[in-house]
């Protein structure tokens, strides 16, 4: 596995690849990689001749009072769990080989990317489309990868995809848990012991309510305040937003029917935790 940082070499990479017939995955991440994406690099690995991991904590995501700085970084083990995964190139390059310090370009979304994350972070969903099509130019994938965890991501890459015409399919994969039910997350290191046995709560709370929606419960409100009061019941808990809506056009939705999404985003602390459950009917 080879480890680079400049376009060009990915460039030269996959040309050469692409003269040997064999076709490409790309699983996007910000480093410091845990059992979530390699779950995702896994699969990549099934389905793909080579697998190319983006480890790039992208500014242009990054609100003005969020954790740019101090987001973890560890690019010599994300080497190692990238290479025991079966990936072919890791490309990890600066902020500078990504932005030109004239950068001025941007995808911007409306739709899928308003409601949930869009709300709270105004211009995160700005700055992974364009990332995510600077990524998918630069690798020219057959296939891109990305996780359930971030499910809003997911309905907004599909509807980029679909809108701009790239020719790449994008495969959604499970969510990855610990034991006791805490999504997968780099985030999750920020966590002092209390706030990470408090952090459980998310799970828990998306379980009661994921059970009312199976027990048919039609009415998000009701949803909603069931999710909300459970996850308030915990005093180092913050509730940033519980929401249900309709998959995959994100959509706010009074009655739960077809598709649906719930989502939520709750302070631990000072650290900002998501979760979701997708219901398909
Ligand atoms: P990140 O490095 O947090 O930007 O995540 C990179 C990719 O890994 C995204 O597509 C995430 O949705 C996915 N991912 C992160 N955590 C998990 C998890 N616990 N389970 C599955 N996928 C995940």
């Amino acid at each position: 596995m080879k480890i680079v940082t400049t376009i060009k070499e990915v460039r030269e990479e996959v040309k050469q690849w692409r003269k040997e017939g064999l076709s490409v995955g790309l699983v996007p991440t910000m480093g410091y990689l845990h059992e979530g994406h390699a779950s995702l690099i896994k699969r990549a690995v099934q389905e793909n001749d080579r697998v190319i991991v983006s480890d790039f904590v992208n500014p242009t995501q990054f609100g003005p009072n969020e954790d740019l700085e101090s987001y973890p970084r560890d690019l010599e083990r994300d080497a190692k769990l990238c290479s025991d995964e079966g990936a072919a190139l890791i490309f990890n390059p600066s902020a500078e080989e990504m932005y030109f310090p004239d950068f001025s370009t941007y995808v911007n979304m409306t739709g899928p990317s308003d409601e949930l994350c869009g709300k709270s972070r105004p211009i995160h969903f700005r700055g992974v489309c364009t990332v995510v099509s600077k990524l998918f130019n630069i690798a020219t994938p057959d296939r891109a990868y990305f996780g359930q965890k971030d499910a809003q991501q997911l309905a907004v890459i599909k509807r980029m995809v679909r809108d701009l015409n790239f020719d790449i399919e994008i495969v959604g994969c499970p969510i990855i848990r610990e034991e006791d039910g805490l999504a997968k997350s780099s985030r999750n290191t920020y966590l002092s012991e209390d706030e990470r046995k408090a952090a459980v709560i998310l799970h828990k709370a998306l379980e009661e309510g994921k059970a009312l929606v199976l027990g048919g419960e039609k009415s998000t409100a009701a949803v909603i305040e069931k999710i909300t009061s459970i996850i308030e019941s915990e005093p180092l808990a913050k509730v940033d937003y519980v929401q249900v809506v309709s998959f995959p056009d994100i959509t706010v939705i009074d009655t739960i029917e077809g598709d649906i999404l719930a989502a939520v985003a709750v302070y631990i602390g000072k650290t900002r935790l998501i979760d979701n459950f997708i219901i398909e009917h």
